[in-house]
Parts: structure tokens; C-alpha cells; sequence
């Protein structure tokens, strides 16, 4: 995934899993510094930012790593919310589409090496099992735990902590003493994923290793693959081009992100 000469950018929620894997970098000797985006929900960012803010002081500050803080509100004129309801779509979808676009662009800026997210082994065994049941084979093609550099303009995506589970995570935190926010964001109810993970959950308790057997089981057959990750980069380098506002890597004229700001902006206008 990286080594100790590599740069790397850690996103951040202020959750047990992202910060469990700033502190892992930090004390194995990772140059590794954290983004954190303030979504503008009305106080769980505060206290998410708090968290984050906590930790960067005391753990990360100290040895030489920085906290990058991106304001929704500040950068896209509106909260999580209010350009979901402007743009008619789910804020989840809003989130991910400016969290993706925010988190590539710092990195290439900064000139990160890595980017790195600290899902687990219970998101990565919940995500590949909502792709199965829906057939989305773009999104199964995809996944895995190191997604390369596709062509200059994506840089290079880890998932370090995909081989732990959420309570092996949890327990870390509590052993390290990592202070983090303990409740769900409040866009997360009703998400699917969250179904899909207590059905993973319910098949453990019966027949323990089930999530580890279907997400290792994936990735080796993948290995096997025309699937693989790497192999997708390659194909996808011919579909790729400069988006033509912001210059970002997409399939169409405009990237996701510019299609999303132009039209919360014209909304924004009426
Ligand atoms: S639950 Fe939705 S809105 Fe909240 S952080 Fe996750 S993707 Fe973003």
C-alpha cells in the first residue's frame, strides 16, 4: 500500500475507525497527515470536528503531522442538507460525491502520495454484499482495498484496516485511550448499509468467519481475475478525460462534483 518514504492523507470522521488509523500511522512512523470535511450538520459536525481536533492537538500535532479542515458550508455556500435539497438527491449521495472530489483534490494539491479511509472489515463485507444483491458489477470491479493511481489527476486510494472488524477497532480505541464520537451520523439512518450489516452481523453469531470467508473469499477470487483493481486502472485510463471546469479526472464533459455545484448554484439563484 505505502511505505515510510510515502506521503499520506488520511481522511477523517472523528469515528473510531479513521482515527484508530491516524494513530496507527503515526506510531508505526508514517508521515501521515488528516483531512477532516465539516459537513455542516447542526451538532454532530461540532462535535465531530471537536474529537478530530482533540486528537490532532494531542497525538498528531506533536509528532509533526497536520490536520487539513475542508468546510462545506464555507466552500460549497451551503450544509450537507440544504445542497442535498437544492440538487433533489439523497445527502448521502451529496456527501460522498464532495467528500471523493474534496479528498482527491487536497491530495493532489498537497502532493500526498496515498490517500487513506479506514473502513473495516464489517464495510467492506456490507458494501460487496448491497453490490452482489444489486448486481452492480462497475462498483464490484472496483472494489478492493488499493485502487492505483489511475492516470495523473486520481492518486492512489488504501484501505489499510480492512482485515478488522468494527470490535476490533472499538476495542483499540478504548485501549489507546482514542477519544472519538461515539454516535452514527444522523444521515445514517435508514441507510442500507447499515441493514446489510446487521444481517452480516446475525450470520456471524451463527457461523463465526462468515464476513472474514466472504470479503477474503472475494478478494482472491478477484486476484484471479480480469477484475482486479490494477487491471480496471488500465481500462479505465482510454475512458477517462479532464473534466472541463475544474480539470479533474471523468467519463463525461463535467465531473460529478461540477455537475453537482452547478446546479445547487443555479438553484441557489431562482
Ligand atoms: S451517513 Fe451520509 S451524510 Fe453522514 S457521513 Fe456518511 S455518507 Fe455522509
Amino acid at each position: 500500500m505505502f511505505d515510510k518514504t510515502e506521503r499520506i492523507l488520511v481522511a477523517v470522521s472523528g469515528g473510531k475507525d479513521s482515527l484508530a488509523l491516524w494513530h496507527i500511522l503515526l506510531m508505526l512512523g508514517y508521515q501521515a497527515d488528516a483531512l477532516y470535511v465539516n459537513l455542516g450538520i447542526p451538532g454532530y459536525s461540532d462535535r465531530s470536528l471537536e474529537k478530530v481536533q482533540r486528537f490532532a492537538d494531542l497525538v498528531a500535532k506533536p509528532r509533526g503531522a497536520l490536520l487539513h479542515v475542508h468546510k462545506v458550508e464555507k466552500e460549497e455556500g451551503a450544509g450537507i442538507q440544504e445542497l442535498a435539497d437544492l440538487v433533489h438527491r439523497p445527502p448521502c449521495s451529496v456527501c460522498g460525491t464532495i467528500k471523493r472530489y474534496q479528498f482527491n483534490h487536497l491530495a493532489l494539491e498537497h502532493r500526498y502520495d496515498v490517500m487513506a479511509t479506514g473502513h473495516n472489515l464489517d464495510d467492506e463485507a456490507a458494501r460487496l454484499l448491497g453490490n452482489i444483491l444489486h448486481w452492480q458489477t462497475d462498483y464490484l470491479e472496483k472494489q478492493g482495498p488499493v485502487l492505483p493511481a489511475s492516470m495523473e489527476g486520481f492518486a492512489k486510494k488504501v484501505k489499510p484496516l480492512y482485515r478488522l472488524t468494527e470490535r476490533e477497532l472499538a476495542a483499540y480505541c478504548v485501549l489507546t485511550r482514542i477519544d472519538y464520537v461515539v454516535e452514527e451520523c444522523p444521515m445514517a439512518q435508514g441507510a442500507r448499509t447499515l441493514l446489510y450489516k446487521d444481517v452480516l452481523n446475525r450470520l456471524e453469531t451463527h457461523s463465526p468467519g462468515t464476513k472474514q470467508s466472504f470479503y477474503w473469499g472475494f478478494l482472491a477470487m478477484q486476484g484471479r481475475s480480469s477484475l482486479h483493481p490494477q487491471a480496471m486502472a488500465a481500462s479505465d485510463q482510454a475512458l477517462l478525460h479532464p473534466c472541463l471546469t475544474c480539470g479533474q479526472p471523468t467519463v463525461a464533459d463535467h465531473c460529478a462534483y461540477c455537475k453537482l455545484m452547478a446546479r445547487a448554484k443555479q438553484t441557489m439563484s431562482h
